[in-house]
């Protein structure tokens, strides 16, 4: 081995004890105004300590940020996301929200091409990758979603799917900002539907994933990535994704709404 090896070597070894399990919240269009305050009371309480390598993300709507910053803001290991941004800087776009606006406020996280908003707001791959671009340039860290419709999942190739979804929109990133990059593999078919995908399935494409960023970027860059999955993660059924090689924890929707429930999610990541 020479010393460039060695060096590899340790950066691999160092980077891949350092990838963070992250149980992240999305709360979508829910809650008002007192139970978004009460939800976040009880998750802290819930959860006193969260361990050095675990991370808790909640993205809240867009007027909820600031509140919920203030209350996890002497929580170590809790972070507010917001769950989207424009994929211009600034300008006349009545009713959008910029990330810089977003960094200005102290967020560090965006959720990204939700498939929610590719279907029902249009998004394109050109716009995801305007959106990761502006996250990067105001230090927020995306939550990169993808993931394949149900005739995809039935009778097409998931796996290819979804390596184009990646390509569209993550080809403009230079290697340093993919590394910084966290994705949330979400089979459509699995989202708010109560199907989730199986264990094998979900660990399938994850390391399909995580095997596309090896051969595009190199194992040091694709081992520091945190690839979450989300589709119907409950408290009963984490603990068996989570448990998975290749994923680092889970993109939570429906189960997020409840203290008990995410709490126990969040208590599931492995150690
Ligand atoms: C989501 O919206 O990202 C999600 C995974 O939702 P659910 O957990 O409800 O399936």
């Amino acid at each position: 081995m020479g010393r460039k090896d060695v060096e590899n070597y340790l950066f691999n070894q160092l980077t891949m004890v350092m990838r963070k399990k992250i149980a992240a919240a999305n709360w979508k269009m829910n809650l008002n105004w007192n139970e978004a305050k009460e939800l976040i009371t009880q998750v802290l309480d819930q959860n006193p300590t969260i361990p050095s390598l675990h991370q808790v993300i909640i993205a809240v709507p867009f007027p909820y940020l600031d509140m919920a910053s203030h209350l996890i803001a002497e929580h170590p290991g809790f972070a507010i996301a917001a769950q989207n941004c424009y994929h211009k800087s600034s300008g006349a776009y009545t009713g959008e929200v910029s990330a810089t606006m977003l960094a200005s406020m102290g967020i560090r996280y965006c959720l990204v091409g939700h498939s929610e908003r590719r279907e029902y707001q249009q998004e394109t791959p050109a716009q995801l990758s305007d959106k990761l671009q502006l996250c990067f340039s105001q230090a927020i860290t995306p939550v990169f979603c993808c993931g394949e419709p149900l005739t995809i999942r039935e009778s097409g190739d998931p796996c290819d799917y979804v390596r184009n979804q990646l390509s569209e929109s993550l080809l403009s990133l230079t290697p340093e900002q993919i590394a910084q990059l966290i994705i949330a593999y979400e089979p459509i078919w699995a989202i708010g539907t109560g199907k989730t995908a199986s264990a094998a399935q979900a660990q399938e494409m994850h390391l399909a994933i995580r095997n596309y960023l090896t051969s595009t970027y190199g194992s040091v860059i694709a081992d520091a990535i945190p690839i979450l999955y989300g589709g119907s993660v409950k408290g009963n059924n984490a603990d068996a994704i989570f448990t998975n090689p290749d994923i680092d924890g889970g993109l939570v929707g429906g189960a997020s709404l409840n203290a008990v429930e995410f709490s126990a999610i969040i208590k599931a990541l492995p150690q």
